[in-house]
């Protein structure tokens, strides 16, 4: 018998139940990836990201190499293809995992009236820790607010990781070959590897000697104390369910705390699985009439706000596709408040260029810093110098991203406008508008004041 596994979200070998199903059940099996055009039409193949699939699929290929197979790889039209592999190996099965976005589930759908109902099997928790719709409120589909979601999610508890399959053995079919990274133009400088080996190493070190100091460094922005296991989780090159198991062995403040942020994730999953619309549309509308300055809006996308946090934070987006986690949250804040831009502006830049950019997180983060999401306290709005004093109290982070700023004294770094004008900082300019003409803008257009 021959079985088909449809890698989408999952690029892994280590504790993926839906290549485990199709190994345990078929003497043969087909893994196969698609390069999907409706992922292209989508907007979602930006250069990072497509640099992190190659590096993740080249090592899916090697990975199954060493156990005897090998990657199948196609393109086109997701369902075609798959139904064209069925038709080439007789193939009896096809094995997926489920997604939260709507684009998933109409790709579950299609194959699903392509193959038959018992031909095709749809594993949950293999995206998230926690499959969406696995916990819910009485009442509602989903849980709006975090807390509560928290609290059920970990009386629920996550499967058991499931087994490395030990031989994987592939019937003969033509297959295209994985793109290689070195083809794909328009990438961040300082863009990290990607594939499962890669994270596995990442995530090594960081059990050892990150994940206990997590809890106190996270928000620190000069430390740079957070996994970077983000784009790992994205591309499902790393199973979230192994990481609350691996974490919660080490039973630290830092190891509850990190387990909690995969909780965020899978938070957020089930929030865009129940409403597919909020990757597009307010959660929560406030009748916003949201500005749009081309200028300012280029001048946040460039780093050159004059605010040196949410500037070095832009910065690091351009030149690594990652950013830190509170850097993003300013930038949003700033963004979508304080020049009252509409998020979405800011999403698609995001999207663009994020490797770890992701239609949940992504979308419904934003949401939540521009307050139409699930925030509690949709009205606040962070200030880049006070916070810059509490988490980057040295400018150690604001000078890593803006050499314009590096001889600028402490006292000064988050404030440069209140330089001396003999020591002005050179190029780097004047604030984009003065923050509380820009709290006050935004409370009169949400009816606060
Ligand atoms: P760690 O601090 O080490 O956390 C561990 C893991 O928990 C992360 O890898 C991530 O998977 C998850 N996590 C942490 N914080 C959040 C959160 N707030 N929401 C959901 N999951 C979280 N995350 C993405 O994965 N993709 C995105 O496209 C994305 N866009 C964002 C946009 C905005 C405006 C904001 C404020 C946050 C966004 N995040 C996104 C969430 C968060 O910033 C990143 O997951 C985190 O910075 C990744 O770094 P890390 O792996 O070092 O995180």
């Amino acid at each position: 018998t021959v079985s088909v596994v449809l890698f989408t979200a999952d690029l892994r070998l280590h504790d993926n139940p839906a290549l485990h199903a199709a190994v345990r059940e078929a003497d043969e099996v087909v893994p196969l990836f698609v390069y999907d055009d409706g992922v292209r039409a989508a907007g979602f193949d930006a250069p990072n990201r497509r640099a992190f699939l190659a590096d993740c699929l080249a090592d899916l290929d090697a990975g199954l190499r060493a156990r005897g197979g090998r990657l199948v790889v196609r393109s086109g039209e997701v369902v075609a293809q798959v139904c064209a592999v069925v038709a080439e190996t007789g193939a009896e099965r096809v094995h997926v995992a489920g997604g939260p976005s709507a684009y998933a589930v109409r790709r579950e759908n299609a194959l699903r009236g392509a193959l038959g109902a018992d031909a095709l099997v749809v594993h949950d928790a293999v995206v998230t820790a926690l499959a969406p719709g696995a916990v819910t409120p009485a009442g509602n589909d989903h849980y709006a607010v975090f807390t509560p979601y928290l609290r059920r999610w970990t009386q629920q508890g996550v499967r058991e990781v499931v087994p490395l399959p030990r031989r994987v053995r592939v019937p003969e079919l033509g297959s295209a070959e994985p793109r290689p990274r070195e083809e794909v133009t328009g990438t961040s400088p300082g863009l990290m590897e990607g594939g499962e080996k890669a994270g596995r190493a990442r995530l090594k070190a960081w059990l050892s000697s990150g994940l206990a100091g997590y809890e106190k460094g996270h928000d620190d922005l000069a430390a740079d104390a957070t996994s970077r296991l983000s784009p790992f989780l994205h591309f499902g090159a790393l199973s979230a369910t192994e990481l609350v198991h691996l974490a919660r062995r080490e039973a630290s403040s830092g190891a509850e705390a990190f387990v909690r942020q995969l909780a965020w994730r899978d938070f957020h999953h089930q929030v865009l699985a129940a409403r597919p619309q909020a990757a597009h549309t307010d959660y929560r509308a406030r009748g916003d009439r949201w500005r749009h300055d081309e200028r300012e809006i280029e001048a946040w996308r460039t780093g050159r706000t004059g605010y040196p946090l949410v500037d070095a934070a832009m910065r690091q987006l351009a030149h690594e596709g990652w950013m830190h986690n509170r850097g993003r949250m300013l930038a949003a804040s700033f963004l979508t408040k304080t020049l009252y831009a509409d998020w979405r502006v800011g999403a698609r830049h995001f999207l663009d260029l994020l490797v770890d950019g992701d239609i949940a997180n992504n979308q419904l983060n934003w949401q939540w810093m521009a307050g139409t999401g699930t925030d509690t306290r949709p009205n606040r709005i962070l200030n880049p110098v006070v916070q810059g004093k509490r988490l980057d109290p040295r400018g150690t982070y604001v000078r890593r991203w803006i050499p314009e700023l590096a001889s600028v004294p402490d006292r000064h770094i988050h404030e440069p406008w209140n330089l001396p004008p003999t020591e002005a900082a050179d190029g780097y300019p004047a604030p984009l508008v003065e923050l509380g003409e820009g709290r006050e803008r935004f409370e009169r257009a949400r009816g606060l004041v």
